[in-house]
């Protein structure tokens, strides 16, 4: 590939980087953008560098929040404040936020357990969750919503039994969704009825 313009073989390699993006499509997506206006492209550019400097993590929940320290759910004061759902990931809140049907408040783990992996507790936020759920007594029930594959659930069992002694109900979500399955991919309808058919953890 040496007879690339440099440019685009720089913008092949960045595109390689995204999951999923082998360097076919990096290239065939490097080549699209060949054809871009001017503006789209300035305000593609944009928008990365605005992401990357802009988009922190929120201290409450470790969602994403822009510029401010709490994210727009953590500082909506109409939501359901004895409700906390523990997701892996922001995909996930995303997810179950799009089902329209939940009103409570989140904690991104930013993660799941996975000794195989070398992922313990200590890489994820389970003792700043424990510490919430600790310090916020307006919480009555803890929604374990982790995926249903070996390590969400062995990251629900662990969380379940970090918090026992707290006194709190603690539900994990019922799943239509096949073991192995992802929140992030699994259609609004199924995920509503997981969230409704939540059963005592
Ligand atoms: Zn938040």
């Amino acid at each position: 590939m040496e007879f690339y313009p440099h440019a685009l073989l720089q913008m092949i390699e960045c595109f390689a980087k995204l999951p999923g993006i082998g360097e076919k499509t990096a290239a065939r997506l490097a080549f699209n953008m060949l054809k871009w206006l001017k503006e789209d492209a300035e305000k593609f550019s944009e928008s990365i560098m605005r992401v990357v400097s802009e988009i922190n993590e929120c201290k409450k929940c470790f969602g994403y929040t822009e510029k401010e320290e709490l994210c727009l759910i953590c500082k909506n004061e109409k939501r359901d404040n004895k409700l906390l759902c523990i997701v892996e990931e922001f995909s996930d809140l995303a997810a179950i936020e799009k089902t329209g049907d939940y009103n409570g408040y989140y904690f991104v783990l930013g993660g799941r357990l996975s000794p195989i992996k070398g992922i313990g507790p200590e890489s994820i936020h389970i003792d700043e969750l424990v510490k919430r759920v600790k310090l916020d007594l307006s919480i009555e029930e803890l929604i374990l919503a982790t995926n249903p594959t070996v390590e969400g659930e062995a990251t629900a069992f662990y969380i379940a039994k970090a918090v026992r002694d707290l006194n709190k109900k603690i539900s994990r979500i019922a799943f239509g969704i096949p073991m192995g399955g992802d929140l992030e991919y699994t259609d609004k309808v199924t995920l509503r009825r997981a969230i409704e058919g939540r059963k005592t953890f």
